[in-house]
């Protein structure tokens, strides 16, 4: 089956971009071919394995991941207008796609996955509305179920607060749990005007691939909590900012020196402070 065009669907259906949904689309195959294949590169393949799409609106990224050798694409869209349009993909790639009304913040994919008699584990592949971005990649780094790997569209500002390293104006607290948690890298830029509508910033690609090391859950939530803290107050000398969490004790037990400010502290540092607290 030939589909049509995704400005062809979109007017097919009647559908227009929804600010209240962040949407900006990507209408330009070739596009968001690349975003795949690049978030497959390295050995990341999606051969034989789930995809789960969040936000798919019209379907561009969808239909590339689709065209990929990944056995299912499991799409999650908020925006109940785009259901009917997705629902066409299943006509193209029978047996192969699904589609979730749902709000990602609150899905529990494991369940999703079990229900459709999908292996627990998949990769995860969106163009994310900007205004959930940050607290979806912080549910998937910290909460109970982890992707196999994340090919993420973010507000360039965003991407550069992942990837960004020790010292770097952008490095903080995304940076530091994203580092520790997995292995980042900036893919691509995309400009604003790659987008329809475009949005006000541009955007980039961020890769990441959870470590195979990953700390327990307490290591987590302290590394939470010590970021937080120190970044909180990035300006000050680590032996102020961490006062309320030992301080200098703390900063003695890892060897690290009290009058340094957060932004010198090395993402595998913060893990060791986390394991000592
Ligand atoms: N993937 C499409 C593309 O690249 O053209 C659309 C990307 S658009 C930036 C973001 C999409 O996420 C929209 O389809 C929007 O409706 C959807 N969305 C927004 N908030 C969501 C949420 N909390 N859960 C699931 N989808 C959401």
């Amino acid at each position: 089956m030939t589909l049509p065009s995704l400005r062809e669907s979109l007017e097919a259906h009647g559908l227009m971009a929804k600010k209240s949904f962040g949407q900006h689309f990507l209408l330009d195959l070739n596009v968001t071919r690349k975003i795949v294949r690049l978030g497959q590169e390295g050995g990341n393949s999606f051969d034989g394995q789930v995809v789960i799409e969040v936000g798919p609106g019209p379907g561009g990224l969808t239909r590339a991941a689709l065209e990929s050798e990944a056995t299912y694409v499991l799409a999650v869209e908020k925006d109940a207008r785009f259901i009917d349009l997705l629902t066409e993909l299943d006509t193209a790639y029978p047996g192969r796609f699904g589609v979730v009304e749902a709000d990602a913040l609150k899905v529990n994919e494991p369940a999703l996955l079990a229900e459709r008699g999908l292996p627990p584990q998949a990769h995860l592949v969106s163009n994310l509305p900007y205004n959930v971005g940050t607290p979806l990649l912080i549910k998937w780094l910290t909460g109970p179920w982890q992707p196999k790997s994340l090919t993420l569209m973010f507000q360039l500002e965003v991407a550069l607060r992942v990837v960004a390293p020790v010292g770097d104006d952008d490095y903080g607290r995304l940076g530091v749990i994203s580092q520790v948690l997995c292995v980042c890298e900036k893919l691509m830029d995309l400009p604003a005007r790659a987008f329809t509508p475009p949005p006000k910033v541009d955007s980039a690609v961020v890769r990441l691939i959870p470590r195979a090391e990953r700390p327990d859950a307490r290591v987590i939530h302290n590394l939470e909590t010590l970021t937080a803290a120190a970044f909180g107050q990035r300006r000050k000398m680590l032996r102020a900012s961490l006062k309320a969490l030992g301080g200098e004790t703390l900063l003695a037990k890892v060897g690290i020196d009290p009058t340094l400010r957060a932004e010198n502290i090395s993402p595998a540092d913060f893990l060791r402070l986390a394991e000592a607290l």
